[in-house]
């Protein structure tokens, strides 16, 4: 491991204040950013340790909306009584992620800023584009069996590895984040533009800043009767990244679907919402026909490489089951 600088912010401004050297890093939970150190995949030159900041607390705003503090743990969250009542998607797909260790220390700044697992990027010495620019791409020729099959291009096609980012695409969170720029009040990303697309330039992950820090997650009220699911389907059942999984938040009025979200995991560069298969459903029968159109939709423009093309049938399996199971809920939090 290579020797780094240490310092430790009181406030968000002085950790801002902090990063402004190129090579910095901010350190919360460390579950992302240590592994990856130790990989000697980043290297940063100093790191800011946010830990101590105030950023834990989860509040209902006057006007309904939730907020979650950046450094909020994911097991904190996951078990939150509000957040499982509320958002019962965002506490299954927690529960969901890594291990009980793993989410004990990780955070919700941390998890929404979690690198890709392609191998290729984290063994240090294949060709990466994200990982050194201009390198090239291992994965699409070599063993691309977890890739993703939406959101690629010819220089990435890593998929994105979070499971909560996925439940906060379906329920449109903002992301809170404060920089040196402005008047200090900080400013707000919509979820689904806060992880950017490879494009041409992969190693560019998030819609940040270089110093901005990210304070806090807000999530929408969601309207009374509003059902959810959190569906990963995975090669093994604990500690395993998703092959595809699904967010669903689903409205209904009788038996007609008034409004449908659906995000996608494991199969994108990002958390992926299916906006076309949400608009077929919107205003559709809560009938299998109707879920399987949208699933047909939620993948349309997929682009397999040799060891994925599997992932196209899965993730319309995924979205097709998690339908059923939702129009059939209660508006409760399943047990994991
Ligand atoms: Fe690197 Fe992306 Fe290619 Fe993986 S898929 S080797 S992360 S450029």
């Amino acid at each position: 491991m290579r020797a780094f600088q240490y310092a430790r912010a009181r406030t968000p401004a002085e950790a801002v204040g902090q990063h402004r050297a190129s090579g910095t890093e901010y350190l919360a939970g460390g579950t992302t950013l240590l592994d990856l150190v130790k990989l000697d995949v980043m290297r940063p030159e100093a790191v800011v340790d946010i830990n101590r900041l105030d950023l834990a607390k989860i509040e209902t705003l006057p006007d309904g909306r939730t907020k979650i503090g950046a450094l909020v743990r994911n097991s904190d969250l996951a078990h939150d009584r509000g957040i499982r009542e509320k958002f019962p998607v965002l506490a299954e797909a927690l529960l969901n992620g890594a291990s009980a260790q793993l989410r004990n220390m990780a955070t919700t700044s941390g998890n929404l800023m979690q690198r890709t697992r392609c191998p290729y990027f984290r063994d240090g010495f294949s060709a990466c584009n994200k990982r050194a620019p201009g390198s090239g791409c291992a994965a699409l020729e070599g063993f691309n069996r977890s890739h993703a099959i939406l959101g690629g291009s010819e220089a990435c096609i890593a998929t994105h590895p979070s499971d909560m980012c996925v439940a906060l695409a379906a329920l449109d969170a903002e992301i809170l984040v404060q920089g040196s720029q402005g008047d200090g009040a900080g400013r707000v990303i919509p979820i689904t533009k806060f992880h950017l697309l490879p494009g041409r330039t992969p190693e560019k992950e998030f819609a940040l800043e270089r110093d901005e820090l990210i304070t806090a997650v807000v999530l929408p009220a969601l309207q009374p009767g509003t059902r959810s699911w959190y569906l990963k389907i995975r090669d093994r059942e604990s500690f395993e990244f998703a092959l595809a999984s699904a967010a669903v938040v689903l409205e209904t009025q009788g038996s007609t679907i008034s409004s449908a979200r659906i995000a996608l995991g494991g199969v994108a560069t990002k958390p992926w919402r299916a906006t076309e298969a949400e608009a077929a459903l919107r205003g559709a029968p809560l009938e299998e026909s109707a879920f399987a159109n949208a699933a047909a939709l939620a993948v349309k423009g997929a682009s397999p490489r040799e060891h994925n093309a599997f992932k196209i049938e899965l993730a319309k399996r995924v979205v097709t089951r998690a339908l059923s199971a939702v129009a059939a809920s209660q508006p409760t939090v399943r047990e994991i």
